[in-house]
């Protein structure tokens, strides 16, 4: 029997990626635990938004392979979320980008039932509910009927989550997601994934902000030239890592 406590929710395994003549994930292995929230640091162009669009499956890939909760969604060679059951898969994952993503001619409100009531057929009145409860729980109740060109750069994020929230999703991948905003709007954006990680949401998360990396993680991945480098407990990978290139760009960066 499987144990659902300790069976990994994510298993990535030999993944490779190449943009034509460029590799860019040379052969990644990782398995993640369901309540586990992966944090990813590294240089830039190391790879690391490419691993997470990967796991959205918004990119084929060279070489390798993806489970989620035991079942197989990424391949080698086919297209993206090919079968149902790969589609299946992916819509149980979310995903928030570094810059704003939500639909321009869409109010939030608008924005959030979207892809419920087109998706999963959901009637707009059960949407437009569970929107905004989740929109009152971000500190957006005043903001539902709001374009997003009226928001600002906090609040289109907080949208954007709520937004992947709708469609109750059992992984969430944030990539980079304060690294636009300005500074007095980044604690408000952390506070919510913050909120969601004390609800146990299995997540990955790039970021280069060393306080949120200490208060979310449970674990580090240091990403570097397509491998991950380092992989270990926050106080060890940030704290006292063992590999000199962690050690190096630690000490640049944070
Ligand atoms: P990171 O997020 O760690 O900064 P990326 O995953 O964005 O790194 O990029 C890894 C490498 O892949 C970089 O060299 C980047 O230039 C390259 N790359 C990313 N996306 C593309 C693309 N669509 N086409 C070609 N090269 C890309
Ligand atoms: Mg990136």
């Amino acid at each position: 029997m499987i144990d659902r406590a300790t069976a990994p929710l994510v298993s990535v395994s030999g993944l490779q990626k190449a943009y034509g003549a460029l590799q860019v994930l040379q052969g990644i292995d990782l398995t993640m635990k369901p309540g586990e929230r992966l944090v990813v640091i590294g240089p830039s162009g190391g790879g690391k938004s490419t691993l997470l669009r990967v796991m959205m499956g918004l990119e084929n890939i060279n070489g390798g392979s993806i489970t989620f909760a035991g079942k197989p969604y990424i391949h080698a060679g086919a297209t993206p979320a090919k079968t149902a059951i790969d589609v299946q898969v992916r819509r149980s994952i979310g995903m928030v980008f570094q810059h704003y993503t939500l639909f321009p001619h869409l109010n939030v409100l608008q924005n959030l039932i979207l892809a419920p009531c087109k998706v999963r057929g959901e009637k707009k009145s059960a949407a437009t509910e569970r929107a905004n409860t989740l929109l009152i729980r971000f500190g957006l109740g005043q903001k539902a009927t709001a374009f997003p060109s009226q928001l600002s750069g906090g609040q289109k994020q907080r949208v954007a989550i709520a937004r992947a929230l709708m469609l109750d999703p059992k992984l969430m991948l944030f990539d980079e997601v304060t690294s636009a905003l300005d500074p007095e709007l980044v604690g408000e954006v952390e506070q919510v994934i913050l909120q969601l990680a004390r609800q146990n949401m299995p997540m990955m998360i790039v970021t280069h902000d060393m306080w949120f990396a200490k208060n979310i993680a449970s674990r580090v991945l240091f990403c570097a030239g397509g491998f991950i480098v380092e992989d270990g407990p926050p106080e060890q990978v940030l704290g006292a890592p063992k590999e000199e290139r962690t050690k190096d760009f630690i000490d640049r960066v944070f």
